[in-house]
């Protein structure tokens, strides 16, 4: 990770929460947690943390989308989970010091509020409203691991791809997606060769309109036909619970989308940028 030039430096209003587990606490326990922020944004194909990694410093994402990427010794990797700004990455770090099993590379460029492990841990000690976001989270990312894990066994490529493009499609504000087929090839688990044979099928039937200069377009309600069952259980679980637990509730109608950032105060700090670190 490096500071990338001053004028590549994108900044964010102080003003701007979009995570959604920050904007569910109530002030006096964000208070607990701003003073320490710093606000960064990431481009595509950063590395936040690698695997080896000590879970330090923890990110809270307000928009974007980071996958979480599992290497195998001969190259190969497949991504396990995806996360936006209903995540936190790195909270894991309040069981205590531990290293990361996975990479999390970001894969739309976005920003979060960043706050050392050792903080967060101390806050969370606090605060009865930080562990509850936290275990919300926790079931959250266990819900969709094991939809992964069953999806990965049980699902054809077409309606896996398709479901990653619309996790995807979630944290974009149009129909545009930034990701090359090398992406969805990492995204999905499968060979780049798949993903052309792949791709074809879904143009062919109207799923990806366009697909050119490292830019996917998608029809979403033609890709949301093609995908298996995960997606739709998967989010229709996961919003559920975040609506139930998680106070203020949010709007049914846009479960995970980035185009609107809710206002707030707090979660502001210096801001900076996380740059592409070559993989
Ligand atoms: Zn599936």
């Amino acid at each position: 990770m490096r500071t990338r030039p001053h004028e590549d430096i994108v900044t964010v209003p102080r003003t701007a929460i979009g995570n959604r587990l920050l904007a569910a606490l109530p002030p006096a326990d964000l208070g607990l947690l701003t003073p320490h922020f710093q606000k960064v944004s990431f481009e595509p194909d950063a590395v936040l943390v690698r695997s080896g990694d000590e879970l330090d410093p923890v990110y809270f994402p307000h928009s974007g989308a980071i996958a979480f990427m599992l290497d195998m010794p001969d190259g190969q990797t497949a991504a396990t989970t995806l996360m936006g700004r209903e995540g936190a990455l790195a909270s894991f770090s309040v069981l205590g010091p531990s290293l990361s099993s996975v990479t999390a590379v970001a894969r739309i460029a976005g920003t979060a509020s960043l706050i050392s492990a050792a903080k967060f841990r101390a806050a969370y000690a606090q605060s009865a409203a930080i562990r509850n976001v936290v275990q919300v989270h926790a079931r959250a990312v266990l819900l969709q691991l094991q939809h992964v894990a069953a999806c990965n066994a049980l699902h054809r490529v077409d309606g896996r791809m398709a479901r990653w493009l619309l996790q995807l499609h979630d944290r974009v504000p149009d129909d545009l997606l930034p990701v090359t087929q090398e992406v969805l090839a990492q995204l999905v688990g499968v060979r780049r060769t798949t993903v052309t044979l792949t791709m074809s099928k879904l143009r062919e039937a109207g799923a990806i309109p366009s697909e050119r200069r490292g830019f996917v377009e998608i029809h979403r309600a033609r890709l949301e036909r093609i995908a298996c069952d995960c997606y739709k259980l998967m989010q229709r679980k996961i919003d559920r619970m975040y609506c139930q637990e998680l106070a203020p509730p949010q709007p049914a109608d846009t479960p995970f989308r980035e185009s609107t950032i809710a206002a707030s105060d707090g979660a502001g700090g210096e801001s900076k940028a996380v740059s592409r670190a070559g993989r």
